[in-house]
């Protein structure tokens, strides 16, 4: 496998999780199991009433990120919340409360540094540690996948835009470090990244992913909205599946957080298996498929500024 194969394979199969899995959002697995049996093909209608192959705000936003980088050629946190207010401001159809929320005070006193905080602070636990920054974070991967200490740092102040909880910020971190190992073809790439942050990341995020993937059984995994839960699941299938399809299809299937558990896990199924392996008749669905393949292989081979002022 290339590395352009690869990378390109990181994004395209994040949105592949993505459409695959936003017409039965919020369904249960049951529900699904019901009316569909298993979902294999992008189904156009259903959940946000969509055509088929329609990508949601997890690939919106994961494009925002690519997109900044590869115009400035540097990391923009300033940027990428200009980018992300843009979007929200287009009135999307699928938007997360906290996103929700720090875009419009990003919006209304123009500081993308305290609003994630701000919105973290005022939500009670149970409700302040959302999946909506580890389903956008992969594109940092591709772009600092040899320098740990800069992808780690740059994945936690990316998520705390909106997502301020260290179980967010450094589940962005994990996540990414595991995609680069993924993409350096290291052995036990989910080992390597929790043993990156160990010092600092909270005890309950470390907790809930060391069992993955070998200690985990299938019936302790959920699919909520919950970034411990999402990680979880997500990692289980994206690293255990014997293909990339097998991956997507798994989480999507799991039911409620369908698009967003199966973009997580389409992103780490998508390196380890590359582009190549996406199933073709998802791929033809999908409207942005060439400028996801080329952002990916563009960002893996770059190299991009990094501002200790900007990302302090
Ligand atoms: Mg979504």
């Amino acid at each position: 496998m290339s590395l352009t194969d690869t990378a390109a394979g990181a994004l395209l199969g994040l949105a592949c999780g993505d459409s695959l899995g936003r017409p039965v959002e919020f369904q249960s697995s049951q529900q699904i199991a019901q009316k569909h049996g298993t979902v294999t093909e992008m189904l156009a209608n259903g959940t946000h009433n969509q055509p088929a192959g329609t990508i949601t705000d997890d690939t919106e936003m994961a494009l925002c990120i690519a997109r900044s980088l590869d115009e400035h050629r540097a990391v923009r946190p300033d940027d990428v919340a200009e980018r992300f207010v843009a979007w929200y401001d287009s009135g999307p159809f699928d938007i997360g409360l906290m996103t929700s929320d720090a875009l419009q005070k990003i919006k209304h006193d123009g500081s993308w540094r305290d609003a994630g905080q701000q919105v973290w602070e005022s939500r009670p636990e149970g409700s302040n540690a959302g999946n909506g920054s580890v389903m956008r974070c992969a594109p940092y991967a591709l772009a600092f996948r040899d320098d740990w200490d800069t992808l780690a740092r740059v994945s936690r102040l990316s998520s705390s835009i909106t997502h301020a909880d260290p179980r967010c910020t450094y589940g962005c971190a994990v996540l990414n470090l595991t995609l680069a190992g993924v993409l350096a073809e290291r052995e036990t790439p989910l080992e390597d990244a929790l043993a990156h942050v160990e010092a600092d990341a909270p005890a309950e995020l470390l907790a809930a992913l060391r069992p993955i993937p070998d200690d985990t059984s299938l019936d302790s995994l959920r699919a909520s909205g919950y970034v411990i839960h999402t990680l979880q699941a997500a990692l289980y299938h994206g690293l255990t599946a014997d293909t990339a399809e097998d991956a997507i299809v798994s989480a999507v299937n799991m039911g409620d957080d369908t698009d967003t558990v199966g973009a997580v896990t389409g992103a780490i199924a998508g390196v380890r298996f590359g582009a190549s392996e996406l199933p073709e008749r998802w791929l033809a669905e999908l409207a942005c498929k060439n400028e996801l393949a080329t952002l990916g292989s563009t960002l893996a081979t770059t190299e991009f500024a990094v501002d200790d002022d900007l990302i302090r």
